[in-house]
């Protein structure tokens, strides 16, 4: 029995006898209404978008327009024909390609300071074709997670030596 069933089986088990509470049951009193009050206030406070670090002015909504503009799948199908569609990491072929941006997409964004659709078709670096290369789904979310790791907004750019015989 590996681990999950083991866990089931338990929690089967805690349900059956009556045992599956909260740890916090019945503990009332451990925040009074006023400690309460005061988390809700200050919880209000920090998802205001103003006061939130990570809010960027709805750059999700323009990296969505943009990620789907007719340039973008331009920019996307010129950098898979120049790899000849293999992923430059692993080299596989048969399998679901993806773009990425050697340098991070939303940084080239942030550091243009890219508000509109149209500011994008203008910004030159956006749209160079050697800032972006070809990688496998897996690999796509490996180089990602490597760049998010870091520090979210620095330059991290990917760590490829793209397969010299494709080029
Ligand atoms: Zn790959």
């Amino acid at each position: 029995m590996d681990y999950k069933e083991r866990q089931i089986k338990q929690w089967a088990t805690k349900r059956k006898n009556g045992t599956d509470v909260g740890w916090n049951k019945g503990q009332k009193g451990l925040c009074s209404d006023e400690t309460i009050r005061k988390m809700r206030k200050s919880a209000t406070g920090i998802h205001r978008k103003e006061a939130n670090g990570m809010w960027q002015g709805g750059i999700t909504l323009l990296g969505f327009q943009i990620r789907n503009s007719v340039r973008y799948s331009k920019w996307r199908s010129d950098i898979f024909s120049r790899d000849n569609y293999i992923c430059q990491k692993c080299g596989a072929t048969r399998c679901k390609i993806e773009a990425h941006h050697i340098k991070m997409f939303s940084l080239i964004i942030r550091e243009n300071a890219i508000k509109s659709l149209e500011g994008a078709e203008l910004c030159e670096e956006l749209w160079n074709i050697n800032n972006g290369i070809t990688l496998c789904k897996k690999c796509h979310k490996e180089e990602n997670g490597i760049q998010m790791k870091d520090n979210k907004y620095a330059i991290k750019l990917a760590q490829i030596t793209p397969l010299k015989y494709n080029r």
